[in-house]
């Protein structure tokens, strides 16, 4: 019986490299995670990736690809980094062939929340739907939309930014440009400093504080979060409107916060959805922990390898 298959997946994280090397039943063979270069330069990203790359191929020589998670918008053709938020200066790199060049292997590039929701449907919390959305609460909010099992793209490659759903639009400005989205309420600067106005102290300055307090039974804490997941479940709203999916996926740091967050997402679900859309809809946390996104690009690579 010949072995699995197996790909290499790479997340690019503004600070550290993660790798991950999965079959494709989900199987981790391998996992690695280096610091990002300090700077963030193109050049000397592409080269620790790619040393870090040489050495998984040297253990792992028949992997049929190697994705690549990237921030920020990555073209339709998925050559190359269009722009992204954690890589100032970052303008239209072709990431796919500098680090193509490096291993002298196919390489093929795909957003990194993409990645996560890719992840999550094939082997977590969305497994076996075929229509699943997914949203990472984190610095910013990220979104994945899989439609008939496949990921949705949309015409250039930008689909799936699920964090700028407005939901007020007279509220705060985005650095999108819009008004009221989510990330505006959810990202973590954005949570904090309005928890810190919420529960009247200044000393709180992180996400997980919050969490650790709601955990521990304060009440403003848990109210707060609730609160925030209502927020979330407005917007949930509207995308099930949209999409009428069968489950949405709620990954990152702030999904950690457990029972109040998803409490508040479920009450607004329930206090503003068709009543027919409500009745199958499953809102669940990610299962597969800070590696989806390595995992995800894995599954790039298998997917991608697939066609060579
Ligand atoms: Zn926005």
């Amino acid at each position: 019986m010949s072995a699995e298959r197996y790909a290499i997946g790479i997340d690019l994280g503004g600070t550290y490299i993660k790798a991950a090397v999965v079959t494709e039943t989900g199987m981790v063979l391998d996992e690695r995670q280096v610091e990002t270069p300090a700077g963030r330069q193109r050049e000397a990203v592409a080269e620790k990736m790619g040393t870090l790359l040489t050495k998984l191929l040297q253990k792992h020589p028949e992997a049929v690809g190697i994705g690549i998670g990237s921030p920020g918008l990555v073209d339709a053709e998925r050559n190359m980094i269009r722009e992204s938020p954690n890589f100032p200066g970052w303008k239209n790199v072709p990431l796919r062939l500098m680090i193509a060049e490096r291993v002298k292997r196919p390489v093929f590039l795909e957003n990194d929340v993409n990645c996560f929701g890719l992840a999550e449907h094939r082997w977590g919390a969305g497994q076996g739907s075929q229509f699943m959305l997914a949203l990472a609460l984190g610095t910013g909010v990220g979104g994945a939309v899989i439609i008939n099992g496949q990921l949705y793209r949309g015409s250039s490659g930008a689909a799936g930014e699920l964090g700028h759903i407005s939901v007020d639009m007279q509220g705060p400005q985005c650095p999108c440009g819009n008004y009221g989205c989510i990330e505006r309420y959810l990202g973590n600067k954005w949570f904090v400093a309005a928890a810190q106005v919420e529960l009247t102290d200044k000393s709180v300055t992180s996400p997980e504080e919050i969490t650790r307090r709601a955990e521990s039974g304060d009440a403003a804490a848990i109210r707060f979060l609730e609160g925030r997941g209502e927020i979330l479940g407005a917007a949930c709203t509207s995308l099930m409107n949209i999409f009428d999916p069968e489950v949405i996926v709620i990954g990152g740091g702030l999904a950690q916060s457990g029972e109040p967050l998803f409490r508040g997402i479920r009450k607004a679900i329930q206090e503003r959805s068709y009543q027919s859309l409500l009745k199958e809809i499953k809102i669940l946390p990610a299962k597969l922990g800070k590696s989806a996104g390595a995992r995800g690009a894995a599954a790039v690579g298998l997917d991608a390898g697939e066609t060579q």
